[in-house]
């Protein structure tokens, strides 16, 4: 039996970054609900169709069909390990989780937290910065463009994201951790629950996570 491992992370943490590690790593089947629907779209699934519809009108795909999508995807998943990113998000997520695994007969080994401090995450996407016109990404320290403020490439204005203003962080840290920290719990009191430091660079904090994994080698 391959194991079954739920990826948990702040914006900012790396998730991603730990996310295709592990997966590579392990050889797990890599989840992300994003794919998942995607898939489920293109291959006209009745859940496909179903979140299609959603999907057409604007709406969010209601958690009744993600969950049937997540049962479908584990189903198929069968004794093979995988790495869920990015569900389950809600405690109430997670208790149809519970449901699924029961049903397949099968049991969820860890969930791995990626913890970060607020202050960190801010500081360290305070640096991305992105060209306004084609999008190529820079860092303020580790690859600024040749002329400050102006894209290698395309020569159009190289600004901060958005998303990355110090505020608009902040706010979405407070979001995740809100509606995260039940989940947390909820793992905790199962012991299934490791915690890493996601404030650490990313080859350390993976380093963490494969010496509480108790993975060995590469
Ligand atoms: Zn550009």
């Amino acid at each position: 039996m391959g194991l079954k491992i739920i990826l948990l992370g702040a914006p900012g943490a790396g998730k991603g970054t730990q996310a295709e590690l592990l997966v590579n790593d392990l050889g797990l089947v890599h989840l992300s609900t994003g794919n998942l629907l995607r898939e489920a779209v293109e291959a006209q699934t009745q859940l496909g169709k179903e979140a299609a519809s959603y999907m057409e009108a604007g709406k969010l795909v209601p958690d009744q069909v993600i969950i049937g999508l997540v049962e479908e995807f584990l189903q198929k998943v069968g004794p093979s390990g995988c790495l869920l990113d990015g569900f389950p998000r809600t405690l109430a997520q997670a208790e149809a989780l519970d449901e699924i695994f029961k049903k397949l007969d099968m049991k969820l080994d860890y969930v791995i937290e990626v913890r970060t401090t607020p202050e960190v995450i801010v500081q360290r996407l305070a640096h991305r910065l992105v060209c306004r016109s084609c999008g190529a990404p820079y860092h303020a320290q580790s690859k600024p463009p040749a002329k400050a403020g102006v894209c290698d490439s395309c020569g159009g204005a190289v600004v901060r994201r958005a998303d990355d203003e110090p505020e608009t962080i902040k706010k979405r840290l407070r979001e995740y951790q809100e509606k995260t920290a039940p989940l947390i719990d909820y793992y905790q009191q199962k012991g299934l629950l490791i915690t890493v430091n996601g404030d650490l660079s990313r080859e350390a904090t993976y380093e963490e996570i494969k010496a509480k994994l108790g993975v060995t080698g590469k």
